[in-house]
This record gives structure tokens, sequence and C-alpha cells, in this order.
């Protein structure tokens, strides 16, 4: 998906006739304006040269120049067709009579008034080039006439936007449809679509638009349209935006009009880029604990279901795993090494299990493990081999042991997450009724202890041994 719907790389002429100023304006343009061409000229003959050679951006010139006044500058390259439109910038002592009278008319977009200082001129041409500068952006293009079709996506393509052209609403939608299916994150490969509002087909503009809206549930914000009509009588425009247009535009097409309606309709659907990928990140951060790298409990409740009830019925375990005598640690130690250890137990547990196993921190000491498609067999040996494993893992020096219960889908069929949890929560506490350091399993019937609890391993006895030294 794209970062920004505004053209990056712009260039920009400045002709100033004092040399200080070219050199400071141009200095601070490059440093404030990255990807950003600046040529200067200390006179008018000269800029004209460079205008007659290539397309700028943006022009900005002293009021007084050497050779050429400020406003027949103006005039001058408003005359050619590359210039037609590009913003002229008179910077001027001060607000000059002689330039509110006749600037507009010479075709001045904006002046500046040079005693503001140079940082405050840069921060005027940064807010006049992202308003004006060229677009960036993917137009899904329907119009059946081909003189139409032909004079309005070269105006499109001159201020750079990139356009697919068809006659048919049918072919538009194909396209709509094969874009998202092919994208993994369902872009259609279009912003915006313009579309005339009558089509030969047998679809007609409005068909499309609402189809666009309710079959392939685009909001306004998502897709924005624009169409184009003939009439712009008010029945027709109501019509118009009941068909789910975002705006319209009347043939004959007028250049500025179509530019400043595309340019807002862009601005619509980076927005709406911009806030979803806040949500993503959003979930993303709401998807992970921050202490110990592994799964949320939000993550677990928004997700988990699906891992028990998956489509094939393959059998599930759940491990519960709860640190033994961890206020222990907090009590003797410190909140603060308690927090390394879990962090310490956080990433053992993301390094120990196959990625298609799902690790969650469940409460403050205790993680929950889902195992997709494993038997009871192969469940219990991955949970004594995770105890031997945390027994051995030391974090910050600190021994810590683990309780641990197991219960398995195979034996409780048609069972949700929750009622699993729960079984497996029973198991757990049985673990610790047993003594802790050990595995009680939850089968069909009654709760087996699986693996007989080693007393002398854990932060008791850690903690004694400390207290002999
Ligand atoms: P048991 O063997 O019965 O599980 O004993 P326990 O001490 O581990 O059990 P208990 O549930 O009484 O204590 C859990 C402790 O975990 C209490 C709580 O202060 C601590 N705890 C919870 N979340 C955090 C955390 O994020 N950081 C730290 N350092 N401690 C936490
Ligand atoms: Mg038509
Ligand atoms: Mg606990
Ligand atoms: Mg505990």
């Amino acid at each position: 998906m794209q970062q920004s719907l505004i053209k990056k790389n712009i260039s920009i002429i400045v002709i100033d006739s004092s040399e200080v100023s070219r050199t400071i304006i141009s200095r601070i343009l490059k440093a404030e304006m990255a990807h950003t061409r600046i040529i200067t000229c200390g006179n008018g003959e000269e800029a004209l040269a460079h205008l007659s050679l290539e397309h700028y951006d943006l022009i900005t010139t002293s009021l007084m120049l050497p050779d050429m006044d400020g406003l027949d500058l103006a005039r001058n390259a408003r005359q050619s067709e590359s210039h037609r439109y590009t913003p002229i910038v008179v910077v001027s002592g001060d607000a000059d009579n002689r330039l509110l009278r006749e600037g507009f008319e010479a075709g001045v977009t904006d002046y500046f008034d040079k005693s503001q200082g140079y940082n405050k001129f840069v921060d005027f041409i940064k807010s006049i080039t992202r308003r004006t500068a060229g677009l960036v952006g993917r137009v899904l293009y329907i119009e059946d006439s081909k003189t139409a079709a032909m004079v309005t996506r070269h105006i499109m393509e001159k201020h750079g936007l990139k356009i697919t052209h068809t006659t048919n609403a049918e072919h538009a939608l194909e396209l709509l449809e094969n874009g998202a299916k092919q994208s993994p994150d369902g872009d259609s490969g279009f912003d915006i679509i313009i579309t005339d509002f009558y089509l030969k087909g047998r679809m007609t503009g409005g068909d499309l638009l609402h189809a666009v809206r309710t079959r392939l549930h685009y909001s306004h914000q998502e897709m924005p349209v624009l169409v184009v009509t003939v009439s712009d009588s008010p029945e027709k425009q109501a019509e118009v935006f009941h068909a789910g247009a975002n705006d319209f535009v009347s043939k004959p097409i007028i250049e500025e009009i179509l530019l400043a309606r595309i340019y807002s309709l862009l601005l619509i659907k980076q927005q709406f880029n911009a806030l979803r990928r806040q949500a993503e990140e959003m979930r993303l951060i709401a998807a992970t604990d921050s202490l110990t790298g592994v799964k949320s409990k939000r993550y677990l409740l928004d997700n988990g279901e699906k891992f028990v009830n998956d489509e094939n019925n393959l059998p599930v375990a759940v491990f519960l795993i709860d640190i033994d005598h961890f206020k222990a640690i907090n009590d003797n130690m410190g909140h603060i090494t308690g927090d390394h250890v879990l962090a310490g137990l956080g990433q053992l547990l993301n390094e120990s299990f196959s990625d298609d196993s799902v690790i969650v921190r469940f409460g403050g000491e205790e993680f929950a493990i889902i195992l997709p498609n494993v038997s009871i067999e192969t469940a219990k040996m991955k949970a004594e081999a995770i105890r031997r494993k945390i027994e051995r893992l030391n974090p910050v020096n600190v021994p810590i042991t683990i309780s641990l219960g197991v219960a398995s889908s195979i034996d409780h069929p048609a069972i949700n997450l929750n009622n699993l949890l729960k079984l497996a929560d029973k198991a757990l506490y049985a673990a610790k009724d047993a003594g802790r350091n050990c595995i009680c399993i939850h089968s069909a019937s009654c709760i087996e202890t699986m693996v007989m609890p080693d007393m002398d391993s854990g932060i008791f006895n850690f903690l004694n041994q400390k207290d002999a030294q």
C-alpha cells in the first residue's frame, strides 16, 4: 500500500537578484525538503530560458528583477502550456499595492512578505507544495466516449496520476475484484474511481457505484468515487449522491475543477490508509504482552476459539503453566527481579514451541499454550520437556520450577476453548496439591499425575541454601 498520495520529487525554481538570498533559500529548502530539486536564477531572462526547457512544480520570484518586472515574468510563464497551472509566488519587501492590485490578474498564486525572514519563507513554500504538488494516485477510469476519455486521461496523466481506463462497468468491476483477490492485504490496486454516469453497456455508472458500495462493500473513505455527468441539475446531483458517489464533475471537464476534486478524494483515501495502518499497529500492540513477548490474553480471547474448533477437527492440547512460589521471588529478591524472571520464561517459551502453537500470558505468572494437532502422548512428552527446560533455565540466576496442567480435546470431544482451559486449570491445581514442579493431565474421567514432583528443585531450596551460607 502506498504511503503518500502526493508527489514527492518536486522541482522549484527560485528567481531572486540577490545572490545571498538565493544561497540561503536554496540551502534551507534542500535541508528541509528531501527529494526536492532547486534551481536558482538571478534574472528574468535566465529564468524564462529554464522555464521553456522543462516543467517546474513551483516558481518563486522577487517582485523586482534586474531585467524584468516580477509580474511580467509571471504573465509570461502563465502563457506557456507547461506552466499554465504552476503556482507562482512573488516575494516582495512588503505587501506592495501594485501586487495586490495586479498580482492575481498576472497569474500570481500568492505572495510572501520578505520581512518575515527565510525560515518562514521555507515554511510557506512547504505548505504551498503540499497543496499543489503533482498527485500520486491510481485511478480506475470508466468512460465510454473515446474523445472524452482521451482528453481527460491526458489531463490526469500530465499531473502524475496513474490511469487504468476501461469503457464499461462490468470490466471495471472485474478489475476491482481481481485486484483485491491478488493482493495479500485486499488492496484493489486503485485509490479512487472516476466514472461516467451514462455508459452504453448493460450497467450504467450508477449501477457500478451501487455494486462498489453494496457488493464489494467499499465505503466512501476506502474507495472514493467521482462521477462525471453531463447535466448538473439538482435532480441529477441528488441521484449521483444517492447512488453512492463522493462527488461529481460536469462535462465539459474543466481541468482545474477536475484536479481539485481528485485532490480532495485522494486526501480522503490517504487518511483512510493512515487510519487503517494505525489500527493494524494498535492491534499488534494489543496482541503482544510487552513484558514477556508472548501473546496477550486479549489475543487469546479474540483468536483462541478458532484453534480449538479447527475446521479439520484436529485435536488440540492446552497447557496451563504457573510458576511455583513466585511470590517468594518477589518478596525476597524484589519485584524487578520477578519481572526479569517472567521475561526470561516468556522468551524460553517463545523459542521452545513451533510457530503453529499459541503462547499466551494468561495471568500474572501464568502462561497458557495451545498446541494444535498433537496426540495425548506427544502432549505429555512436550509438557515434560518444557518442565525440565524451565527447571534448568535459571533466569537472572534465579532457579524456578513450574506446575503444569494439561487437557486435550481428544479426551473431551466437542469442547470449547473456555472449558478446555477450565480442565487444564483443575489439572494445574492438582499439580500444585501434589507438591509442585510436576505435571497433571485431565484425562477423560480423572486427573492423573504424570510426573512426580522433585522436591529438591525450586526457589525455596535455593533460598534455604542461600540462608545457610
Ligand atoms: P504457587 O506456587 O501456589 O503458584 O505460589 P505463588 O506465590 O506463585 O502464587 P500466587 O498466585 O500467590 O502469587 C503470584 C504472584 O505473582 C503474586 C503477584 O504479585 C505476582 N505477580 C503477578 N504479576 C506480576 C508481574 O508482572 N511481575 C511480578 N514481578 N510479579 C507479578
Ligand atoms: Mg457515456
Ligand atoms: Mg498463579
Ligand atoms: Mg504461582
